[in-house]
C-alpha cells in the first residue's frame, strides 16, 4: 500500500509540470547546491552573538546535507558592520546577522523589532514576533527593501552599562559621553549625554582613549570578554533601555525565494533554534561571568536610583510615542507592541513576576 501511495505521489509530482522538461527542473532543484555569505555586525565568534550565526551555518549545513552551505563573516572581514543591511538587500551578501535598532535610519521604526525601553523582555519579545503578530509587521518593513527578517537570537535583560562616574540623579547624565544604541540612546540623549553609536570593535578603545566615559554593550558574558572592566570603575543595572534584544537574521527575498521549498523550511527552523538557543546560552553565561567580574576583578556593581529610572521612564514613553508617529506602519507596529505589552504585563504580574517574588520570600 505505502508503495503505491508512494507511487502514486511520484507520479502527481510529474503529472503537477505541465511538460516533462518542467518536471526535470523540479528534480533537479533539489539536489541543487547553493553556498551562501553570511555578513555580520559582530566581531568574527564573539561570544553569543557571534557564535549563534556560525551554529546556524552548521545546523542548515547538516539538515540540508551540504546542499545549502553559508560561509559566515564577522564585522569588517567582508565590510564595515553597519553596511549589513544594505549588503544583503543589494545581494552582495545573500544573508546578514545584526539587530533591527542599526537600521532606524533606513527603515523607519526598525528599532521596535529590536527591543524598547522599558519594553518587552526576551521571552515576552520572542512571544510578540511568533504569536502576536510582530513577524508580520517586520516583514511588512522590510519587504520594500528587498529582504525577509527572521528572529535570530535575544541577550536577555542586559546592563544599564558601564560608568567612571556614579549616576545619583538625573543631572549626572548631563554631559555624560555615552556609546549606546537604538531608542535607549535617545532617551539618554533627550536627558542630555552626548550619545556615540559605534559598533563592538570600537567601544573598548573609545573608553580606554576617553572619547566616550561611559557605554553599554551587553551584559557580564559578553562584557567580560570585551574587557570593559579595565576600563570603568562602575557597573549599573538594571538595562532599562534593552529589556530583551532580538538578534536578527536577515536574508535576501530574492535569493530565498528560489531556494526549494525544504531549504527554506530548514533555514526557518535553524533561525528558531539559534533564537532560543542564544538565549539560553545567556542565562546560562552570565551568572557565571558576573561572579568573576565581581570576585575576580573587583567591579563595583551599582543599581540605578529609583528616581533616575522613573525620570527615564517617563523621557521613555515620550521617544517610543514620537518614533511611532512617523507613518501608517510605525503607528502600527507600535499600537501591536503597546496592546501586547500591556496583555503580558497583566498576566505576567500573577504568573512570571508573582513566582519570581515567591522564590525570595523568606
Ligand atoms: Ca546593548
Amino acid at each position: 500500500m505505502r508503495v503505491l501511495t508512494l507511487g502514486f505521489c511520484a507520479f502527481c509530482l510529474w503529472g503537477c509540470g505541465s511538460k516533462g522538461a518542467d518536471s526535470q527542473v523540479v528534480l533537479d532543484k533539489s539536489k541543487e547546491v547553493f553556498n551562501w555569505k553570511m555578513v555580520t555586525t559582530w566581531p568574527k565568534n564573539f561570544p553569543g552573538l557571534g557564535t549563534a550565526p556560525e551554529d546556524f551555518a552548521d545546523m542548515v549545513k547538516q539538515m540540508s546535507g551540504g546542499r545549502l552551505t553559508i560561509k559566515v563573516f564577522g564585522a569588517g572581514q567582508l565590510l564595515p558592520p553597519f553596511e549589513v543591511f544594505d549588503a544583503v538587500s543589494q545581494g552582495t551578501a545573500e544573508m546578514g546577522h545584526g539587530a533591527a535598532y542599526y537600521w532606524a535610519g533606513k527603515a523607519r521604526g526598525a528599532e521596535f523589532f529590536a527591543t524598547v525601553p522599558f519594553g518587552l523582555n526576551a521571552q515576552e519579545m520572542s512571544s510578540w514576533i511568533h504569536h502576536g503578530g510582530g513577524l508580520e509587521l517586520w516583514r511588512e518593513m522590510y519587504e520594500p527593501f528587498g529582504l525577509i527578517p527572521f528572529a535570530a537570537g535575544n541577550t536577555g535583560v542586559q546592563m544599564a552599562g558601564w560608568y567612571n562616574r556614579e549616576i545619583n540623579s538625573i543631572a549626572d547624565i548631563v554631559g555624560l559621553k555615552i556609546r549606546i544604541p537604538g531608542l535607549g540612546g535617545d532617551v539618554l540623549s533627550r536627558a542630555g549625554a552626548l550619545v556615540e553609536k559605534m559598533p563592538a570593535g570600537e567601544i573598548y578603545t573609545a573608553m580606554q582613549t576617553g572619547v566616550i566615559d561611559a557605554t553599554e554593550w551587553v551584559g557580564p558574558y559578553n562584557d567580560l570578554a570585551l574587557g570593559l572592566h579595565q576600563v570603568a570603575e562602575y557597573y549599573y543595572y538594571p538595562g532599562w533601555h534593552e529589556p530583551g534584544v532580538a538578534a536578527e537574521l536577515l536574508v535576501n527575498a530574492e535569493v530565498f525565494n528560489r531556494l526549494p521549498q525544504d531549504l527554506q523550511a530548514i533555514v526557518t527552523v535553524a533561525a528558531r533554534a539559534i533564537n532560543q538557543n542564544m538565549l539560553d546560552e545567556y542565562t546560562a553565561k552570565n551568572n557565571h561571568a558576573l561572579e568573576e567580574l565581581i570576585k575576580t576583578h573587583g567591579v563595583k556593581v551599582r543599581r540605578l536610583p529609583e528616581p533616575v529610572l522613573l525620570e527615564l521612564r517617563n523621557i521613555s514613553n515620550e521617544v517610543i510615542n514620537e518614533q511611532a508617529d512617523q507613518t501608517d506602519l510605525t503607528r502600527r507596529v507600535a499600537a501591536s507592541l503597546e496592546k501586547f505589552k500591556s496583555e503580558v504585563i497583566a498576566y505576567h504580574s500573577i504568573s512570571e513576576e508573582a513566582f519570581y517574588k515567591a522564590r525570595r520570600i523568606k
